[in-house]
C-alpha cells in the first residue's frame, strides 16, 4: 500500500502521532480515542514512509492476543508479511530473549517457566522446610512479598531489612529462589527480571539490541512496572526512537506493582518528548462516554482530559436491579438471547465481573439457555488440570530436577505411591538439598524404600526415562501425543466415563493439536522446540481457551477487557462489597483504582450497556447484601434508566432501587413467594425459586434445589415452605 493511504481515516491528531518526525512521542489519551490504532498504523509508516526495516522495531503489547491482533492489523494495512519483527508482550518478549542468551543470564539451556500456581505450591513446600507456621507465614502473602520484590529489581541480596519480621519473609524468598534455581524453574517475575540484568550486566549484548531496536513501541503504558520502566529505557539512546501510549484513567495494575507514576516519570527522563492529547472516541455511544466521563471526575490527581464523541446518544445505560445471582445470570442469559434472536453476533457480546468466582453461576445460565460462551482467565485451557498433568510428563523428560512437575505426576495417575513414601521423599531433598528426582536415585540406591513403594519409585522413574528416550526423534506433536499415551493420562481419564473426564479427554487430544499449530519464534531455535512450546503454553495460560472459532459470548474479568471492545456489555455484580471490593473500600488509593476500573469497563462498551447487580448474593459460600456500587451513584442520572421485571421506567431522581424491588416483588407473585426466595420441600430439600409462569392455579415455578437439581413444579400443589 503506498504510505499516504494508510493515513486515511485518521482525524488531524492522529495524523500528526503517525507521522510525528523521529523522536520520542508520548500519547496521552482516553479510551477508545485510537490509542492502539495509532501505534499500529505508526509501524506501518515507519516501515513505508521511513523504510525502516520490520527488524527494527519493537513493539510491546499486554496480552498475547493483542500482540497477534496488531500484527495481523499492520500486515492488513501493509499487504505483505512481517518478518523479524518483535511484537508481544513483556513477558513474552522476556522469555525470548532469556532462550537466546540462557547462559549470560545466568540460567540452564533448558529452563523452565514456573506459573502462579506452581509458584505458590513451591513456596509452601519452602515454608515447610524452614519449619514456620502457615498461619503465621501465609504463603500468598510470602507470594505476594517474593514478586513485589522482582517487580522493583530486588533479588534478595539487594534488600536491606528494615523490620524484623522481614528478616523471615527475606529468608523464605532466599531459599525460594535457591530451588528454583536448583530446578533450573524462573517464575513470571523472574523472567523479567532476568531480561533486565541480562542487558544490564552484559554491555555487549545490551549494545546488539540497542543497535538493532531503533523503533520501540508500547502500548497501556501506565500498567507498566518499575521493572519493565527500566528495562524500556536500557534501549533508549540517541538515535533510538521510544513512542509511548497510556491513559492514567486505565491504570489497574497498581495491586501488581504498575505505577501510573511512570508516565510522568517518562516525561522527566526523556526531555525531548513530543506529548500528544488525543481527544476524539470512536468507541461509544454520547451516553456511554458521558457516564464513563462522570465517573471518572471523582478521581483527584488525574492528568485530565475531555473526550468528546460525534456519534449519537444511543439507548441509555439499563440498570437491573436482581434479587440474587441467579435471577441476575438468567436476566442476562435472557439479553442475550434476545440480542441473538435478531440476528445479531454472540461474539459481539461481552459479559464482565470483578471476580473469576461469579462466572460459574454466570456460566450455568448460559449453559441452560444455551448461549454458547467462552471465559478469558479463569479455568483456561492451559491452566486446566489435565492440561497441566500432561505438561507436567513434558516438562520432566526436560528436566528431571523440575520438582512442581515431579510432585504433579508422581502418582497420576495411581501407581501406588502413598502419601508416607513422599514425605520421605521430600524429607530427603530437604536434607540433601537435592531435587525430588534425585532423592529418589539415592533412596533406592540405598535401599531405603520400603519394598513396594520402591518398586512404584523405580517404575516411575523408568517411566520418564523411558519417555524421553522414546520420544526423541519425534516431532513435537507426536511427542505430546506419546507422552499422553504413554504416562497412562489418557487411560485414566477414558476409564472414568464421566461427561467431565471426556472433556479432559478431548482436552488432551486439543494439546496435541495445539502442538501441531505451534511455530516457535525465530531465534529461539537452539532452546529446542518442546522447551519453547512448554514456555509458551506457561504464558499463554493467561489468556483465552484454545478454541475461538464458535459463535460465543465472551465472558471475562474487567481487568482482561483492557483494552478490548464489544457492540454489547454487561457488568455483572455491580454492587458494593464486589465492586468496589470490601477490601478496597477504606483505603482510597484502592478505591481510586476500583474507580479506573470501572471506568475500563464501561468504556469496552460500543452500543450498549447494562449495569446488573444482586440485592443478595451467595458467592464464597456465604451470602451478601451489598446494594448497589457507589459508584452507580456517582454516574449522572441522565444516562440511565432502571428495567423492572416487565416494563422499563427511566429512573426518578433518586429514587432507591430497593423501593422498586418489593413492587416488582408483589407484581411477581402473590403468595408470598418469590424469586430469589429460599424455600423448603418435603422430599427435594433446600432450594430456590428461580422462575414462575402463568397465573393463578396454573403457576408453575421454576425451582434450583441445592441436592436435587433444578425442577418445574405446581405451585398449588408443590407446597413450599419460605425458608430464611
Ligand atoms: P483503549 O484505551 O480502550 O485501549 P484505544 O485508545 O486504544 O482504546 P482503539 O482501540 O485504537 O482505541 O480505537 C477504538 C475504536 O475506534 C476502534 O474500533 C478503532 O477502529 C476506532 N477508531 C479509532 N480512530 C478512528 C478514526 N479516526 N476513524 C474511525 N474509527 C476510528
Ligand atoms: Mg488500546
Amino acid at each position: 500500500m503506498h504510505a499516504d493511504l494508510l493515513l486515511e481515516g485518521l482525524n488531524e491528531r492522529q495524523h500528526q502521532a503517525v507521522t510525528a518526525p523521529l523522536t520520542d512521542v508520548l500519547i496521552l489519551a482516553g479510551a477508545g480515542s485510537g490509542k492502539t490504532r495509532v501505534l499500529t498504523h505508526r509501524i506501518a509508516w515507519l516501515i513505508q514512509a521511513h523504510q525502516q526495516s520490520p527488524y527494527e522495531i519493537l513493539a510491546v503489547t499486554f496480552t498475547n492476543k493483542a500482540a497477534a491482533e496488531m500484527r495481523h492489523r499492520i500486515e492488513d494495512i501493509m499487504g505483505t508479511p512481517l518478518q523479524g519483527m518483535w511484537v508481544g508482550t513483556f513477558h513474552g518478549l522476556a522469555h525470548r530473549l532469556l532462550r537466546m542468551h540462557p547462559q549470560a543470564a545466568g540460567l540452564n539451556e533448558g529452563f523452565q517457566i514456573l506459573d502462579s500456581d506452581d509458584q505458590l505450591r513451591l513456596i509452601k513446600r519452602v515454608i515447610k522446610t524452614l519449619n514456620l507456621d502457615e498461619k503465621q507465614w501465609v504463603p500468598r502473602q510470602a507470594q505476594s512479598y517474593i514478586n513485589g520484590k522482582k517487580d522493583n529489581g530486588l533479588t534478595p541480596a539487594d534488600i536491606v531489612v528494615n523490620h524484623p519480621v522481614e528478616t523471615t519473609w527475606l529468608k523464605i524468598y532466599t531459599l525460594y529462589q535457591e530451588q528454583c534455581q536448583r530446578s533450573n524453574l524462573i517464575d513470571f517475575a523472574e523472567l523479567l527480571l532476568r531480561a533486565y540484568q541480562l542487558w544490564q550486566k552484559n554491555p555487549d549484548i545490551l549494545a546488539s539490541y540497542q543497535q538493532r531496536f531503533r523503533h520501540v513501541l508500547v502500548d497501556e503504558f501506565q500498567d507498566t512496572n518499575a521493572i519493565q520502566y527500566a528495562w524500556v529505557k536500557l534501549l533508549s539512546t540517541p538515535t533510538n526512537h521510544i513512542m509511548i501510549v497510556g491513559d492514567d484513567d486505565q491504570s489497574i495494575y497498581g495491586w501488581r506493582g504498575a505505577k501510573i507514576e511512570n508516565l510522568d516519570r517518562f516525561l522527566q527522563d526523556f526531555k525531548e518528548t513530543q506529548v500528544i492529547r488525543l481527544e476524539q472516541n470512536y468507541r461509544s455511544t454520547g451516553h456511554i462516554l458521558k457516564a464513563a466521563n462522570s465517573l471518572i471526575v471523582h478521581n483527584p490527581e488525574r492528568m485530565g482530559k475531555a473526550l468528546w464523541t460525534e456519534g449519537q446518544d444511543g439507548e441509555h445505560i439499563s440498570v437491573y436491579a436482581a434479587f440474587n445471582e441467579l435471577d441476575e445470570a438468567n436476566f442476562i442469559a435472557g439479553r442475550i438471547q434476545a440480542w441473538r434472536d435478531k440476528g445479531k453476533s454472540l461474539a459481539d457480546v461481552a459479559i464482565l465481573y470483578r471476580s473469576n468466582a461469579q462466572s460459574r453461576v454466570l456460566e450455568e445460565a448460559m449453559m441452560h439457555q444455551q448461549v454458547p460462551y467462552y471465559i478469558y482467565g479463569g479455568m483456561r485451557f492451559f491452566d486446566r488440570q489435565e492440561i497441566k498433568d500432561a505438561t507436567s510428563y513434558l516438562r520432566l523428560i526436560l528436566n528431571r530436577h523440575d520438582d512442581s512437575a515431579f510432585e504433579r505426576v508422581v502418582n497420576t495417575p495411581a501407581r501406588g505411591i502413598g502419601s508416607r513414601t513422599l514425605d520421605q521423599i521430600r524429607e530427603a531433598s530437604r536434607i540433601h538439598r537435592v531435587s525430588l528426582w534425585q532423592s529418589c536415585q539415592e533412596l533406592l540406591g540405598a535401599a531405603q524404600l520400603a519394598g513396594r513403594s520402591a518398586s512404584s519409585i523405580g517404575r516411575f522413574l523408568d517411566l520418564i526415562n523411558q519417555l524421553a528416550s522414546s520420544t526423541q526423534a519425534l516431532s513435537l506433536a507426536a511427542t505430546v501425543e506419546y507422552c499422553i499415551h504413554h504416562s497412562g493420562l489418557r487411560g485414566m481419564y477414558l476409564q472414568e466415563r464421566s461427561e467431565k473426564a471426556k472433556a479432559r479427554v478431548e482436552n488432551l487430544e486439543e494439546l496435541v493439536s495445539a502442538a501441531e499449530a505451534f511455530s516457535m519464534p525465530e531465534d529461539t531455535e537452539a532452546a529446542g522446540e518442546l522447551n519453547s512450546f512448554l514456555g509458551y503454553a506457561a504464558l499463554e495460560s493467561g489468556e483465552a481457551q484454545a478454541s475461538e472459532h464458535q459463535d460465543a459470548v465472551q465472558m471475562m474479568t474487567m481487568h482482561a477487557a483492557k483494552g478490548l471492545e464489544f457492540p454489547l456489555v454487561f457488568i455483572a455484580g455491580f454492587e458494593e462489597n464486589m465492586f468496589p471490593t470490601l477490601r478496597s473500600v477504606d483505603q482510597p488509593q484502592k478505591l481510586n483504582e476500583e474507580r479506573r476500573l470501572c471506568y475500563v469497563g464501561i468504556t469496552r462498551a460500543m452500543e450498549k450497556l447494562y449495569f446488573t447487580y444482586a440485592e443478595n448474593r451467595r458467592i464464597y459460600g456465604r451470602t451478601q447484601l451489598g446494594g448497589a456500587s457507589r459508584f452507580l451513584n456517582e454516574i449522572e442520572d441522565q444516562h440511565l434508566e432502571h428495567v423492572r421485571m416487565r416494563t422499563t421506567v427511566t429512573r426518578a431522581a433518586s429514587a432507591k432501587p430497593a423501593a422498586t424491588l418489593s413492587q416488582s416483588q408483589d407484581s411477581d407473585n402473590n403468595s408470598g413467594l418469590r424469586l430469589g426466595q429460599r424455600v423448603s420441600h418435603v422430599k427435594f430439600g433446600l432450594g430456590m425459586i428461580l422462575q414462575s409462569e402463568g397465573v393463578g392455579e396454573q403457576t408453575r415455578i421454576q425451582v434450583k434445589f441445592e441436592q436435587n437439581g433444578t425442577k418445574w413444579l405446581v405451585q398449588a400443589y408443590a407446597r413450599l415452605t419460605p425458608v430464611l
